[in-house]
């Protein structure tokens, strides 16, 4: 077992010039990222992510759905501690959601390297496919596949909006592998994220211990009304699609606002047909998403959205439908120990923390389902992710890398 050494620290500098690399790749001209999953910046950042982990001795392998696997030697041939998050960004995203786990982890093996440190295990570092699901429409699914919770096939004929599917895409950046789902074991998954939320870079606390997230229930409602004149057709005999999504919108919202301030609701999208000027539109189609950290109150809300889909179909006179229904975040249950462990190291290193729930859904919540897992957050400015904008204070950041380094070699020394 190998003793705590508390002068053993990232390098500060070497970790930003790496994100800054990073977001050269797919930057936005307001200076955020658009590196969408399988797309030709993905590309270009896996084969960087690849060379680099090559470079400090690690074996680089992927498996069936592109999920990026670089194992760093251990002295022992035993199940490895993982490290892991993705690359991938939304439209108009950040340069570190995300991003800051993989290359965080990637410090951590150079750190390793440049000492000349072998733990007793081996270390995996793990770039997840469509962390985002924003070209390919399901988030986490890579880590999903992974876990076994969606089978292969599944996530392959996913299409993007051009009618690519999944499978062809990945093969034409070079990233298909052979390795099936649940091909590794983990002994525990650590994963570093920035908080998304204002909790921590408002008090000014550089680790926040992940204890638990959100359970997260969505559906899409689907109102039918009828193609009309909008000149010709009176007040009364209207059935306007339109107008049903534009109620149960606010009625969500007034549903999150009951539940607040642990409760959260938010409609973020709709669809209109035909969606032009003089006509009544005749479909209309809104996807809502209700959160809490008790799966109780996350099921009442579901309920009474529901409801509320009924109520305003029949206010606007049109039919209902209820379309496509997710939930993630049921079971997550990050692990006591590993949990305990992260606290154990930010005490030793004199870092202040602070228990907080996450809101976001995160590749940990699958991973939690076959290894022991936690994860770390650290403060970004003013909350603000999944956005050109979005920004960390280096000072505020580099605690929990460090915190990461301690908990993750200890793990493996074990
Ligand atoms: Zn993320």
């Amino acid at each position: 077992m190998g003793s705590f050494d508390p002068t053993l620290r990232i390098n500060e500098k070497r970790l930003w010039d790496t994100l800054m690399q990073s977001a050269e790749i797919g930057r936005t001209p307001a200076g955020g990222l658009q590196r969408l999953s399988l797309s030709d910046e993905d590309r270009k950042m896996r084969d960087l992510f690849v060379r680099w982990c090559e470079e400090v001795g690690c074996t680089v392998a992927m498996d069936r759905v592109g999920n990026i696997l670089a194992r760093f030697p251990g002295r022992e041939n035993l199940p490895p501690v993982a490290i892991g998050s993705h690359l991938d960004t939304t439209m108009t995203g950040g340069r570190f959601d995300g991003i800051l786990g993989v290359l965080g982890g990637l410090e951590i093996l150079r750190t390793l390297h440049n000492r000349h440190i072998t733990p007793r295990r081996p270390i995996d570092l793990v770039d997840w496919t469509n962390e985002e699901g924003v070209r390919f429409p399901s988030y986490m699914s890579g880590s999903l596949v992974f876990a076994g919770l969606r089978p292969v096939e599944w996530l392959h004929s996913l299409t993007d909006e051009k009618g690519n599917t999944f499978s062809d895409a990945l093969r034409g950046i070079g990233y298909a592998g052979d390795l099936p789902p649940n091909s590794r074991t983990f002994d525990a998954y650590f994963e570093l994220h920035i908080e998304q939320g204002p909790l921590l870079y408002e008090a000014n606390i550089p680790v926040g211990v992940v204890i638990g997230g959100a359970f997260v229930r969505g559906v899409t409602a689907i109102f039918r009304g009828q193609n009309a004149h909008s000149g010709g057709t009176p007040m009364d005999r209207r059935k306007n699609a339109l107008v049903a999504a534009a109620k149960f919108i606010v009625s969500v919202n007034d549903l999150g606002l009951e539940f607040a301030p642990i409760g959260r609701t938010t409609s973020n999208w709709i669809k209109v047909i035909p969606n032009k000027g003089g006509t009544i539109p005749e479909y209309s189609e809104v996807m809502v998403d209700m959160r809490h950290q008790n799966s109780d109150q996350t099921d009442r809300m579901y309920n009474q959205a529901l409801a509320l889909i009924v109520r305003c179909a029949k206010e606007a006179g049109v039919e209902w439908q209820i379309g496509e229904e997710w939930k993630f975040g049921e079971n997550i249950r990050f692990d006591p120990e590993c949990i305990a462990s992260i606290r154990n190291f930010a005490k030793r290193l004199g870092i202040p923390t602070m228990d907080i729930y996450s809101q976001a859904g995160h590749d940990a919540y699958s991973i939690s389902c076959v290894a022991p897992a936690a994860m770390i957050f650290c403060p970004c400015v003013d909350g603000i992710s999944h956005n050109e904008a979005e920004k960390i204070i280096q000072e505020q950041t580099w605690p929990a890398v460090n915190v990461l380094l301690h908990a993750v070699l200890a793990r493996a020394d074990r």
